[in-house]
């Protein structure tokens, strides 16, 4: 599925020419693995406090790859928010383990982790937790939780390589942690990914399963080498997302009846791959309707607006578990629009603030 949107064009283009110039030269562009993603497993480990960086071809793939290495297996049980990427529920049945669905927290995207302890059982191998569409997960709280139950965490910090969480990077909370580097993601190389880990056994486990004579779900040299320059403007381009996504967050309060994704504590650091929009519901108009309404408008009016998630609370019963009415996570699927890098770049010019008051004006026309 092509990404609908433009590539960002603040993305380093002199160091990345630099770079493929230099591939070119030497002809590391044509090896299975070698100079470049050995830099750049070593530099993703520094980054994010790992021992090992198992490069993949995307970040859905490091998903089943850090649950496979986790050592969830068929037949047991793994938690994830009955709002999240799509790709997470599959990675689970995968294995032919089986998902148990939580709520999320009100008005957000995160797993919620007071749901968690109803959820638990006896076959409860592992969580998923996502950080998604500006909302930092509560990872803290469910690290604890998981370290308790002897349940394995898995982080899925795909939205957010750069964010910072009680002091230690998203992406270093989980027993194995996913990173994607899509195209459109804040790291990018069109396609590829990652799993973090500090265990051997967990590194070991994904080994066997990737290695078929050679890596299954590889990422070439050329993708690791492009992303080299990316992650050396990683703390830049988070400090340039998050203004962008300030500005936005207080024109939205002072002139909006929209929830954004809410204030991050002073000790952490947010990151926006997109930012999201929960819509208001109105007296004659649900959730649904008024945001079919925005999406249509906001397409005849060329806004950078695109829906959320679809939620997986209308999956079979045969499919998966599900605990509570997953109230919070069945609004997130209806009401939630998605606000892209091209606003999160508005700078103060005219223009820009232009395109703000336009987006809004749109949110509230049906309330
Ligand atoms: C993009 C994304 C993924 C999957 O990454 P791909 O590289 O596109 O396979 C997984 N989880 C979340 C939260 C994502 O945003």
């Amino acid at each position: 599925m092509p990404d609908s949107h433009p590539p960002d064009r603040s993305l380093p283009r002199e160091p990345v020419a630099a770079i493929l110039e230099q591939l070119a030269a030497d002809g590391s562009w044509a090896e299975y693995g070698g100079v470049w993603t050995r830099r750049l497993q070593e530099r993703l480990c520094k980054t994010f406090g790992a021992t090992t960086a198992r490069l993949t071809c995307s970040g859905t793939l490091a998903v089943e790859l850090a649950l496979r290495g986790v050592g969830v297996r068929s037949g047991d049980e793994v938690i994830l928010a009955a709002y999240d990427f799509p790709g997470n529920f599959r990675s689970i049945e995968a294995i032919g383990a089986r998902p148990v669905l939580v709520d999320v927290v009100a008005a957000g995207w995160t797993l919620d982790p007071a749901q968690l302890d109803a959820a638990y059982c006896e076959a409860t191998r592992a969580v998923i937790v996502s950080h998604l569409h500006g909302q930092l997960a509560r990872i803290d709280v469910i690290r604890q939780w998981c370290d308790r139950h002897n349940v394995a965490l898995v982080e899925d910090a795909c939205q957010v390589p750069g964010a910072r969480v009680g002091g230690r990077p998203a992406g270093a909370w989980g027993d194995a942690s996913a990173l994607s580097f899509g195209g459109s993601k804040l790291l990018t190389a069109g396609r590829g990914g990652a799993v973090l880990t500090s265990s051997e056994e967990i590194a070991q486990r994904m080994t066997v399963f990737a290695e078929r004579g050679n890596d299954a779900f590889p990422l070439s040299q050329l993708q690791a080498a492009v992303l080299l320059p990316q992650l050396d403007e990683l703390a830049l381009r988070t400090e340039q997302r998050r203004r962008g996504a300030e500005a936005l967050m207080e024109f939205l309060e002072e002139a909006s009846s929209v929830v954004g994704p809410g204030h991050w504590k002073q000790e952490d650091i947010p990151a926006f791959y997109k930012f999201g929009v929960m819509l208001p519901e109105s007296e004659t108009r649900g959730p649904a309707e008024i945001r079919q309404r925005v999406l249509e408008a906001a397409r005849d009016a060329e806004l950078p607006v695109g829906t959320g998630f679809r939620g997986f609370h209308l999956r079979s019963l045969r499919r998966c578990r599900r605990v509570g009415d997953l109230a919070n996570a069945r609004t997130a699927a209806a009401a939630t629009v998605l606000i892209d890098h091209r606003v999160l770049q508005a700078g103060d010019s005219e223009q820009d603030s232009g395109i703000l008051a336009r987006i809004v004006e749109l949110f509230d026309r049906w309330r």
